[in-house]
């Protein structure tokens, strides 16, 4: 087995988003990558630019930050060829490794548009290695930079800048070789660029203190948010149905959150969402369980009652501002009344004879522009 530290500079429409191409909205200029053997211990280097297809002109914002100009692009091989260099050159054992999320997927993005066959498992795990430092030294959810962990760690600098592929690689490596990889390597990360297809195809990923579960594409969200398969809840460790002690609630910012038990293995809580697919626009979800205490299934109690909180104020401000209509109307139309304008769509009533109800539906919605009503009934008089 390897690990494959990699990153990737990429393009974007230098024109913005609108000028993007149809699911690939970053096109790769370089690949950088460092092969660790399982001891974390260093075996080779990959590095190469990449001669751009798509995006001729480098975006402004990229611009600054890179030290090469399209110009040395130009001179770099086409995408599908380095890319089958590159994969050819991480083997079958390899486990992928970047820092934050994204890079695989734009890996995959590209292979997609230029014609790369995708031969990588599904679900593709890697390690977040930016997630990984984050549990390991800091509270597991704040993500840093790069260049502060290189320093934080007092890794030496090199010159080469970041930004660079291979020099962004090293470093990443060097970060790898700092962590616990037997404590946290078993905390894998999964690439969603590929989602599952059918309900066979589903991951159910049991990381030991935790379970992940993501779900099959479908049309509707409704119907995706409400599926059985992410709403009842089986023990991870046993499989038993576990029971719900808070059941599922909607923080209405489209999260889900409850607390189980199980008999054997005590209480579970559970958070899932709702996400749509960039690529195919279905709608799938990721539900996470995790062994909690009594602490813990408290603060989902405490999480709930604030969200009920919220939307109980919410409707009262609701019903407030009704209310307060309501009583503007109605002082509007007293006015009307009073100045005796209303009674000037009286006759009108009278006119249409027995089709009382038309006249007072007409009446009533000329009601709120009460003034305009007035008027217009004023000069209809006249
Ligand atoms: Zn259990």
């Amino acid at each position: 087995m390897h690990y494959i530290v990699f990153d990737l500079e990429w393009n974007q429409s230098p024109k913005g988003k609108e000028d993007s191409v149809p699911g690939m909205p970053f096109e790769i200029i370089e690949i950088g990558a460092v092969k660790l053997n399982e001891h974390l211990e260093k075996e080779g280097e990959y590095c190469e630019l990449v001669c751009p297809q798509e995006y001729m002109t480098i975006h402004f914002q990229i611009r600054k930050m890179l030290s090469y100009t399209m110009k040395d692009l130009k001179k770099g091989r086409l995408f599908q060829d380095v890319c089958k260099d590159f994969l050819a050159w991480c083997g079958d054992d390899a486990v992928f490794c970047t820092w934050g999320p994204g890079d695989l997927t734009e890996l995959e993005r590209n292979m997609n548009h230029f014609g790369v066959a995708n031969h990588f498992p599904k679900p593709l795990l890697f390690l977040d290695l930016q997630k990984i430092y984050s549990m390991e030294y800091q509270d597991g959810k704040v993500r840093s930079s790069l260049q502060h962990v290189v320093e934080e760690l007092k890794i030496p600098e090199t010159k080469g800048d970041y930004h660079r592929a291979i020099s962004d690689a090293r470093y990443t490596a060097a970060v790898a070789q700092k962590l616990d990889f037997e404590q946290y390597g078993k905390y894998k990360s999964v690439d969603l660029y590929r989602i599952p297809d059918s309900v066979e195809d589903e991951f159910h990923l049991n990381f030991g203190t935790y379970e992940k579960y993501v779900s099959h594409g479908v049309e509707d969200h409704e119907q995706c948010a409400q599926d059985k398969k992410l709403r009842i809840v089986k023990c991870y460790v046993c499989q038993k149905k576990a029971k719900a002690r808070t059941p599922w609630f909607s923080d209405n910012q489209g999260r889900y959150f409850g607390v189980f038990e199980c008999t054997e293995h005590g209480l579970i809580k559970g958070r899932y969402r709702v996400k749509q697919d960039s690529e195919t626009g279905l709608y799938y979800g990721i539900r996470i369980l995790k062994q909690t205490d009594r602490e813990g299934a408290d603060a989902v109690v405490e999480r709930k009652r604030r969200v009920e909180e919220k939307a109980a104020r919410r409707l009262e401000a609701r019903r407030q501002e009704a209310l307060e209509r309501k009583q503007m109307a109605n002082a509007a139309m007293k006015d009307a009344f009073d100045k005796g304008l209303v009674e000037g769509v009286q006759p009108k009533k009278k006119k249409s004879g027995k089709k009382k109800k038309p006249a007072t539906k007409q009446a009533a919605s000329q009601m709120p522009a009460t003034s305009q009503v007035g008027a217009n009934s004023a000069t209809r008089q006249i």
